[in-house]
C-alpha cells in the first residue's frame, strides 16, 4: 500500500469505476475533486519538504499527452532507442540520484485513468508497424510496479503484448511486487528486469526500495515461471572498493538465474543534471555521491572522468562476462570511446545499439522482426 496524504481527482475522471475502487483502498485518506491542479500543486510546493510530499500525494487525472513517447536519451551518446508506455510519474521509492526528483515541477505521484486510450494507442503503434520490432517499457517516469496493486496496468500490458509477434515489453523495478504477475500468461514477451546496486548503495542511497537478496529472489522466482529477464546497474557509484562489491553483486546474480535467460545487462556510471546537486545535498544530507570528482560531460550532465569510468566498467564487463559470455551488455548513454576500450566493438560495427538489443529480444523472448511490407 502506498502511504499517502492525499487523494486528488480531477473532475474529468471523477465517475470513472477505476477512481472509486482505487479511493476505496484508501479509506482513511482525503479525497478532493479537482478542475484544476493548481492548489494540489501548491498544496505541494508550500511544505516544508516537496518532493517527499509529493511521494504522498497522488492525483487521479487524465494522460492529456502521448501514451507513448520516445526516450528522450541525451545528446551525443549513444541511445538503445527504447519507446516509452507513460503509466503515470514519480515513485513511492526514494533514491538519492533519481532524476525524477528534478524532472517534474513539482513531482508528484500522478496515475493515469484513461487506459483504455493507452491501450487504443498500442494497437495502433503495434498495428501501423511496418519494419523491424518495438522495446517498449514503463519504467522511465515512474517504477514500472508500485502501481500494480492499485490499478492492474502490468498485468493488461503483459497479456496484451502476450498475443505480439513484433513487439516486447520491459517492466523494470526495484520492488519485488510479482505476486499478480506470475501466473499470467505472457508468452515470454514481457521481459521483467530488475535495477541492481550493491549492498552499501542500496542501504544509504535507495530509501524503501528492496533488499538485493529480495531482488534477486524474485526475478529467480519470475524466470522459474518462464519470463526472460533483465538487469540494471544503474547508477554504477564509485567509492573506494566499490569494483569489488559489484562483481560480487554479478556472482549473486548467476547464482539465482540462468545466464541464458538474460536478454540484456545495462551499466551506466553515476551522471546528473546541475539542477538535482542541491536536491541530494538538501533531502540526503549524509550522502557522499555527489562529492567525487564529476565533470560536465556533452550533455552537461557531470559524470566521472572517463578513464575511471571505462576502468570500473571493465571490472564488471570480465566478471558478467566469465559467467554468462554471451550476454548482451550495453551502456546507458555512452560514447563510442568507452564501447571499444571496454568491449573492442562499437554498436555501429553491429547495426547500432537498437539492432543489437532487437536481435537479443529476438533470439530470448521469440519475436520475429518485420520486412517492409509484411
Ligand atoms: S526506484 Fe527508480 S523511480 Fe523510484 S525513486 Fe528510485 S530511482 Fe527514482
Amino acid at each position: 500500500m502506498m502511504q499517502l496524504l492525499k487523494i486528488f481527482v480531477h473532475q474529468d475522471v471523477s465517475q470513472e469505476a477505476l477512481v472509486r475502487s482505487i479511493c476505496d483502498r484508501y479509506p482513511h485518506v482525503p479525497v478532493e475533486t479537482i478542475d484544476d491542479p493548481k492548489s494540489m500543486y501548491q498544496t505541494i510546493l508550500t511544505s516544508a519538504d516537496p518532493i517527499s510530499t509529493g511521494k504522498q500525494i497522488l492525483f487521479l487525472t487524465r494522460n492529456q499527452g502521448a501514451f507513448i513517447r520516445k526516450c528522450p536519451g541525451t545528446r551525443s551518446y549513444i541511445c538503445c532507442g527504447y519507446q516509452i508506455i507513460h503509466i503515470g510519474t514519480f515513485c513511492t521509492m526514494d533514491c538519492s540520484y533519481c532524476i525524477l526528483q528534478s524532472y517534474f515541477h513539482p513531482p508528484v505521484l500522478q496515475c493515469f485513468i484513461n487506459i483504455d486510450t493507452l491501450f487504443a494507442d498500442l494497437k495502433t503503434i503495434t498495428h501501423n508497424r511496418t519494419r523491424g520490432m518495438q522495446r517498449l517499457g514503463t519504467g522511465e517516469f515512474t517504477d514500472s510496479l508500485i502501481w500494480e496493486a492499485m490499478t492492474g496496468i502490468s498485468q493488461q500490458l503483459i497479456s496484451f503484448f502476450s498475443t505480439q509477434d513484433h513487439a516486447v515489453l520491459e517492466l523494470k523495478t526495484k520492488t519485488t511486487a510479482i505476486e499478480k504477475l506470475i501466473a499470467l500468461r505472457h508468452n515470454r514477451k514481457t521481459i521483467l528486469a530488475w535495477s541492481l546496486n550493491t549492498p552499501r548503495i542500496i542501504q544509504t542511497e535507495e530509501r524503501r526500495t528492496t533488499s538485493l537478496n529480495a531482488r534477486l529472489k524474485a526475478a529467480a522466482t519470475c524466470e522459474s515461471y518462464g519470463f526472460p529477464l533483465a538487469f540494471h546497474f544503474d547508477p554504477i557509484v564509485y567509492y573506494d572498493g566499490c569494483e569489488q562489491d559489484y562483481e560480487t553483486v554479478i556472482d549473486h546474480l548467476f547464482d539465482h538465474v540462468s545466464p541464458d535467460n538474460v536478454v540484456w545487462i545495462s551499466m551506466g556510471t553515476f551522471r546528473f543534471m546541475p539542477e538535482l546537486k542541491t536536491v541530494i545535498q538538501e533531502r540526503f544530507k549524509q550522502s557522499t555521491i555527489i562529492y567525487g570528482e564529476l565533470f560536465p560531460g556533452m550533455d552537461d550532465k557531470f559524470r566521472y572522468f572517463k578513464p575511471l569510468r571505462i576502468q570500473v566498467y571493465q571490472r564488471l564487463i570480465d566478471r558478467i562476462k566469465k559467467r554468462a559470455p554471451d550476454v548482451c551488455v550495453y551502456y546507458c548513454m555512452e560514447d563510442e570511446t568507452v564501447w571499444y576500450k571496454t568491449q573492442g566493438f562499437v554498436p555501429d560495427e553491429r547495426g547500432g545499439l537498437p539492432h543489437m538489443l532487437d536481435m537479443r529480444a529476438v533470439s530470448i523472448c521469440g519475436i520475429t522482426q518485420l520486412e517492409n511490407g509484411q
